[in-house]
């Protein structure tokens, strides 16, 4: 059964969006919650489950909020261990995945792609300040 995903703006910086698995009225996104993501675990165990890859935490606000509890509280329940290893074991294969399905081939097929070269003349375009 697929995980029910959508793309929602953050509710504090109203700028970057988060992916939001569950039902979630006040998402924050990474910027916003690395803040409350600082701090020392001082528990082993907790400390073993929550080194994953940094970029789990940049794409999972599921997987911040359990960090961020565990930092507040200093323990999770076992529901929460138990969802958080599930989540960070389903990133991990998917990531595994994803490289695996970049076959050789693939990989030749984007280094070949052809660079278009335009024209010589260089089109000035107006700054944006919108754009980060
Ligand atoms: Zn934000």
């Amino acid at each position: 059964m697929p995980a029910f995903k959508y793309k929602q703006k953050c509710s504090r910086c109203k700028k970057n969006y988060v992916i939001v698995t569950w039902k979630n009225k006040f998402p924050l996104c990474y910027d916003c919650q690395k803040g409350g993501m600082q701090g020392e675990i001082t528990d082993p165990k907790l400390k073993k489950l929550l080194d994953i890859p940094e970029e789990f935490y940049h794409e999972n606000s599921f997987l911040r909020s359990i960090k961020i509890n565990a930092l507040r509280y200093g323990s999770l329940s076992e529901k929460q261990i138990e969802y958080f290893q599930k989540s960070a074991d389903k990133m991990q294969k998917e990531k595994e995945e994803l490289q695996n399905k970049l076959s050789p081939e693939t990989k030749f097929n984007l280094a070949q792609s052809p660079s278009e070269k335009k024209g010589k003349k260089k089109i000035k375009l107006p700054k944006n300040k919108s754009t980060s």
